[in-house]
């Protein structure tokens, strides 16, 4: 069992400088002051646990994630109450996650108790990096990484585990604003047996051009389709994608093996019925959403995931033209946004015990 002992000697920036961090924090832009790691090798598996200053790596120009893109990934929130205490929403589901995203990816896969230990003990020390803020959190980035420097193409058999951590601010500094989608029919971001179901780099990679040709559309997202028929739709780069419809349902594709396992979908489906929706989970047509658009049997569209909580979708843009939305203060989107925040931050009863107590 990893201990991740927090160290003696720590130093921390000076508090005028995190202030003037967490007054425009951004996403992924400053560092809190330490990192935790852990490594692994073939012969001792893992060990060397430690919380250390952030900093660079060091790797080989062989390392084999730098050659085979052997990585995954996670990406959770520590969220400061009103009374100061500090709280993450259902870490073992994201090291869950990372342990099946390993097993993907041939990596090997770090206990979720040493997952959460790290976790715990990181933003136990870091506290001062939490911020408080309107929407503010600290989010925390665990990720496995291949660093043997060996360009034979097979697991790499001396592997870490990293988690860096960065304040972050609302997703949308002048309030919640819908967003333009864009639907990729040329690109497919994952393919049926492939990586989908995996939180890995590769994935982002094979995103990034069709979310570069979005843009050239107007457009800040992109919607990927299935790879073989280009007629279901998956989700987005990033985010998990639902529908609301005229008769109160709340849809999202069922998990084909190529979607990703949003903590924040899981989340979504479970509160729906307490908002009077019922949660569905099936393949869903590309066509019966735009032609849903069109009659108004389909009401709302939304993409969600972590960093943005719940996105309203404003279009959905492709080849073909147009599907417009009309997105209202008083949706069920926002209403299942405000639900979640509130359990997060600590302003509604968590009656399902997802929040944990960091201090
Ligand atoms: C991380 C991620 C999500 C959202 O997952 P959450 O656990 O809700 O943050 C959705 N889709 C993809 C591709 C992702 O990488």
């Amino acid at each position: 069992m990893l201990s991740f002992e927090l160290p003696g000697d720590a130093t921390f920036t000076e508090q005028a400088r995190i202030d003037e961090v967490f007054a425009e924090p951004g996403f992924g832009v400053h560092f809190t002051d330490h990192m935790a790691v852990a490594d692994w090798s073939i012969t001792t598996g893992w060990g060397n646990d430690r919380i250390v200053i952030n900093q660079p790596l060091g790797l080989g120009p062989g390392s084999a994630v730098f050659h085979y893109a052997q990585e995954v990934f996670e990406g959770l929130k520590a969220y400061r109450h009103a009374d100061g205490s500090v709280w993450l929403f259902r870490p073992e589901k994201n090291g869950e996650r990372l342990a099946n995203s390993a097993r993907r990816l041939a990596l090997p896969q770090l206990p979720v108790k040493d997952f959460l230990t790290s976790v715990r003990n990181l933003v136990t020390l870091d506290e001062r990096w939490v911020p408080a803020g309107h929407e503010q959190s600290l989010y925390l980035r665990p990720f496995i990484v291949a660093k043997e420097d060996f360009l034979g193409v097979r697991p790499a058999q001396d592997v870490s585990y990293i988690l860096i951590a960065s304040p972050v601010g609302s997703y949308f500094t002048g309030g919640v604003a819908p967003v333009d989608i864009w639907v990729s029919r040329e690109y497919s971001r994952v393919a049926n047996g492939g990586t989908g179901h995996a939180k890995c780099g590769g994935n982002y990679a094979a995103s990034l051009l069709p979310q570069e040709l979005a843009y050239e559309q107007g457009c800040s997202q992109v919607l990927f389709v299935d790879n073989a028929q280009k007629r279901w739709v998956e989700e987005l780069g990033g985010m998990n994608f639902f529908m609301v419809t005229a008769s109160g349902q709340l849809v999202t594709p069922n998990l084909n093996g190529n979607i990703l396992p949003g903590v924040t979908r899981d989340s979504i489906l479970t509160i729906a019925p307490e908002l009077g929706l019922t949660p569905v989970e099936r393949p869903v047509e590309l066509a019966e959403v735009t032609t849903g658009i069109a009659d108004g049997s389909v009401t709302e569209l939304f993409a969600c995931g972590t960093a943005a909580v719940i996105t309203p979708i404003g279009s959905l843009k492709d080849v073909d033209g147009t599907h417009q939305l009309e997105v209202r203060e008083d949706s069920v989107t926002m209403a299942l946004r405000n639900y979640l925040l509130d359990i997060q931050y600590g302003r509604r009863a968590d009656e399902r015990n997802w929040m944990v107590r960091v201090r």
